[in-house]
C-alpha cells in the first residue's frame, strides 16, 4: 500500500503536529516535518501553546528543578484563554460560510 500523495506540500493538521511536536522538540525530526510544523505553529495558536508548555516543561526538567505548580496552573489558564479567543482548529477552512 503506497500512497502518491507529495507528503512535503501538505500542510500538516493539529493531530499530526502533535504527534510530531515532541520529536520536532528534541530536533528528531527531518528538515522537512520541522519546516512543515514551524508552517502550522504560524497559524495555530493551539499548538503554538503546546509549543510553549512543552518548552516550558523542558527548560525545567533541564534545570533539574522541579515544576512549580504556579506555572503548571498558569500555564493551563493561559491555554483555556487562548482556546476561547480562537476559533477551534479541528475543522479545516474549506468553507465558505463564516457567521458572526
Ligand atoms: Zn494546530
Amino acid at each position: 500500500m503506497s500512497l502518491f500523495r507529495p507528503r512535503s506540500e501538505r500542510p500538516m493538521n493539529c493531530m499530526q503536529v502533535g504527534r510530531r511536536l515532541q520529536r520536532y522538540l528534541d530536533g528528531e525530526v527531518d528538515d522537512l516535518t520541522a519546516r512543515r510544523i514551524l508552517r502550522h505553529l504560524e497559524d495555530c495558536r493551539r499548538c503554538g501553546l503546546e509549543v510553549v508548555a512543552y518548552t516550558a516543561i523542558k527548560a525545567s526538567l533541564a534545570r533539574r528543578d522541579d515544576v512549580p505548580s504556579d506555572v503548571l496552573v498558569r500555564l493551563r489558564q493561559f491555554a483555556e484563554q487562548l482556546l476561547r479567543e480562537g476559533p477551534p482548529p479541528e475543522e479545516d477552512a474549506a468553507g465558505g460560510t463564516a457567521g458572526t
